[in-house]
């Protein structure tokens, strides 16, 4: 009743309205920029004949073709300079204030999501703000706080005190809010994967090394750096490391092609594409590049891989059901009991589930090359059961 009292908060944009607004904005860019491989402008062509005019004039005993060729190495045609590395996320989707907590009061926040966006709004409404929280989620080590508008810090201060005064929280269990940034992603290479002293090169032995160098000081990591070997016969690593940034990736400059030492190796920083990693569908909790009516089917289990959601297994899942016809007979898993029984892993064949962070097709989720060669692997097993299967037909 007292929520009538609330302005009411605008409407979200839908996907769709999204997703024209960011089609109209990249029309708008692509526009703007010129090809390189565009026919010369009127302008241009002028200017071209008379540089050409003059060096004939400078010197005279010269070939044409030689003179065109002096041409072309002082005024060079701007070349295509080979696809950009797209390595700085568009953003900031700053509609949303961050803000990190302890796991006590991320949990206290969580269930009573609602009465705290409540209590947020009140208090915006006090300092004659219009901004407005809408829905709480929990983040790793925060919660996110999305809102109807940019925040501005008088907004953002308001949320951080208020947090702060649940359950008297010290100050190491809610910190200032910050707002999300752009995300830029780098690599190492140049470092061998296994180090002087025997052991294989760590994300935190890069960490240590970082915070000694004066190189990143500028520089926050938006996670612990993923090392890979750079190929499966290969003695190289390679580390993936992001970087909070600005959109214009003016962090990332400071580091791309820079170079500094590990051990007694220089390690080389380069940009590289965004989102490396293999991705896992969870739908169907396959690895890899499936086509998509394969993984249009819905929700799979990631225990039994029938079609439910995990947290449905108990309830749904054959195993756990009554069956006096198997001999012996199997007996109902009792009321309230969670699921005792072990499934193997669709991908692996391991004693886990499908998203367990043991499985190796997790631990290789950075490593597209041991992807493919699982992904060959399996298509071979594929083709020789079936060439079994037809060669066993009696006709
Ligand atoms: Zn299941
Ligand atoms: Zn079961
Ligand atoms: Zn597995």
């Amino acid at each position: 009743m007292i929520r009538k009292t609330l302005p009411p908060i605008p409407p979200h944009p839908s996907k769709e309205q999204m997703e024209n607004s960011k089609k109209r904005q990249e029309a708008c860019l692509t526009k703007g920029k010129s090809s390189t491989n565009s026919p010369m402008s009127y302008a241009q062509a002028t200017n071209a004949a008379a540089s050409i005019l003059k060096i004939k004039e400078a010197f005279p005993a010269l070939p044409n073709k030689k003179i065109l060729e002096i041409h072309d190495v002082v005024f060079p045609k701007p070349g295509n300079k080979g696809r950009r590395i797209q390595h700085t996320t568009r953003g900031p989707f700053r509609k949303q204030a961050i803000i990190p907590t302890s796991d006590n009061i991320k949990d206290i926040i969580m269930g009573e999501a609602n009465a705290y966006i409540f209590q947020i709004n009140m208090l915006l409404k006090s300092i004659k703000s219009m901004t407005r929280a809408e829905f709480i989620h929990p983040c790793s080590g925060s919660v996110s706080i999305n809102m109807n508008s940019v925040p501005n810090t008088s907004n953002l201060n308001t949320i951080e005190r208020y947090l702060k005064s649940i359950n008297s929280a010290g100050n190491d269990e809610v910190l200032a809010p910050w707002l999300p940034q752009s995300k830029s992603y780098l690599k190492i290479t140049s470092i061998p994967y296994i180090q002087p002293n025997g052991k294989k090169l760590t994300g935190d032995d890069i960490t240590t090394t970082m915070k000694n160098l004066e190189l990143f000081e500028p520089v926050n990591l938006t996670a612990k750096p993923r090392v890979i070997k750079a190929s499966p016969k290969s003695d190289m690593a390679i580390i993936w490391f992001d970087i909070w940034d600005s959109q214009n990736d003016s962090k990332a400059k400071l580091l791309i092609n820079h170079s500094f030492n590990f051990g007694k190796y220089i390690a080389t920083i380069r940009a590289t594409n965004m989102n490396p990693r293999v991705p896992q569908y969870h739908n169907c909790w396959k690895w890899g590049y499936s086509t998509f009516s394969y993984h249009a089917h819905g929700s799979r289990c990631q225990k039994c891989n029938d079609p439910h959601k995990l947290e449905h297994h108990r309830d749904l899942a054959w195993c756990c059901k009554v069956n006096f016809k198997l001999n012996p007979p199997r007996l109902e898993t009792a009321k309230g009991e969670p699921c005792p029984h072990n499934f193997k892993c669709i991908n692996c064949k391991g004693e886990h589930m499908a998203d367990d962070n043991k499985c190796p097709f997790w631990k290789h989720r950075f490593n597209r090359e041991w992807h493919s060669k699982k992904a060959q692997e399996a298509r071979e097993t594929r083709a020789n059961s079936t060439h079994l299967a037809i060669g066993s037909i009696k006709i």
